[in-house]
């Protein structure tokens, strides 16, 4: 398992995780996870429904009970089970999906929440602060209802940052924004979360949201973390098919390997095959990387056409599996029609049939 888990002693900086498991009744929901978050860093917590991420920033936060591993919050003793720092000692700012605000109260006040210990200047200042950060200095006065979705959620933003938190925990924060204002409060949660200088852990499900926010994507699939990397070391190696499949947004087919090289349902690869010459391997093809011309011959077909406005996308089916084309061009052919497939060798990426089982 290629888990960055690192060795060193608890920094006082850094957010580390280390061997966490957590079941609810008996069903095991997160499986030995480590992850290590440095002070300024973003780490994208990326997985499906269901994979066990909401569970683990609440393990993280102290909101359900550590039952296995460690946790290290920057400046508090490590919790361990049945010796954990509470919830409320352990500073970390939570932004959810739905908003959250107090629809009683106005910008200002839902702000000034977290602010009791500071005297009634301190917190007007600290608020105007957090306001500015987040663009919203001239709505201080405004209601939660009147504020559009992206709005709400840089006031949530604020909120969670102004008492200065040891540790951010974002938890599909842009799933309830319209997608025209998603990319704008992305960026500038990106550098609010940054300067903060707090280690940050943003849940997603969208690859393409984890590859815009994070310096580190950590990609979660049923409680395991199966890799943490970089967005563009991710990009250039991921490490198992499902990564693939997650950030290219594909399903992986079969290659068979002889000492020819390797043959899929829509043709060869333009590869040699790997050094361990199993007889089969799972491929994930970026959709970039496929080529399609038309051809009688060719034996597979075309199955769905869209237009994406700047790109067509494009399935075709061959033997029962499927591919994804991604197109610059619209193209001369519909549903239907019979393709030959070629393939780019840098979109290509295989995996060797046993590296697959490793849970
Ligand atoms: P994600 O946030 O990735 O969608 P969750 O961490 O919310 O996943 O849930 C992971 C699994 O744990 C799911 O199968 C969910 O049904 C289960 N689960 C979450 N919270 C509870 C709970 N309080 N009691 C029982 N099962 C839970
Ligand atoms: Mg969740």
């Amino acid at each position: 398992m290629s888990q960055n888990a690192r060795d060193e002693p608890n920094s006082p900086e850094s957010l580390v995780v280390k061997g966490v498991s957590h079941s609810f009744d008996s069903n095991p929901v997160l499986k030995d996870v480590s992850l290590t978050v440095a002070a300024g860093e973003i780490v994208c917590l990326l997985g499906a429904s269901g994979s066990g991420k909401s569970t683990l920033l609440r393990v993280i936060a102290g909101l359900v009970p550590l039952q296995a591993g460690s946790i290290g919050i920057p400046g508090l003793p490590l919790a361990i089970p049945g010796d954990e720092p509470p919830a409320e000692a352990r500073h970390c700012g939570f932004v959810f999906q739905d908003h959250a605000l107090f629809p009683h109260l106005n910008v200002a006040r839902n702000v000034a929440f977290g602010l009791h210990a500071l005297d009634a200047k301190s917190r007007l200042d600290q608020v105007a602060i957090e306001l500015e950060k987040v663009g919203l200095a001239d709505r201080a006065t405004s209601y939660p209802h009147t504020l559009s979705g992206g709005e709400q959620q840089r006031v949530a933003l604020a909120r969670a940052l102004a008492p200065q938190p040891a540790v951010m925990l974002l938890d599909e924060p842009f799933a309830n924004v319209d997608a025209n204002l998603r990319r704008r409060l992305r960026e500038d949660t990106r550098i609010v979360l940054r300067d903060s200088g707090a280690p940050s852990v943003l849940v997603t499900h969208s690859a393409t949201e984890a590859m815009s926010v994070a310096d580190r994507i950590a990609v979660i699939d049923d409680g395991h973390i199966v890799q943490v990397a970089t967005p563009q070391d991710m990009w250039q190696n991921p490490s198992t098919p499902f990564v693939a499949e997650l950030l290219f947004a594909t399903d992986a087919i079969l290659a068979n390997c002889n000492t020819e090289g390797l043959h899929t349902a829509f043709g060869d690869l333009p590869m040699a095959p790997g050094e361990s010459m199993d007889e089969q391997y799972a491929v994930v093809i970026r959709p970039e990387a496929i080529e399609l011309t038309r051809s009688r011959s060719g034996g597979s077909r075309v199955t769905d056409v869209r237009a994406l406005g700047d790109r067509f996308s494009v399935t075709v089916t061959a033997q029962g599996e499927r591919l994804r084309a991604l197109l610059a061009n619209a193209p001369d052919f519909s549903i239907g029609a019979s393709v030959e497939v070629r393939f780019d060798a840098a979109g290509v990426y295989v995996f060797s049939q046993y590296e697959n089982e490793s849970h």
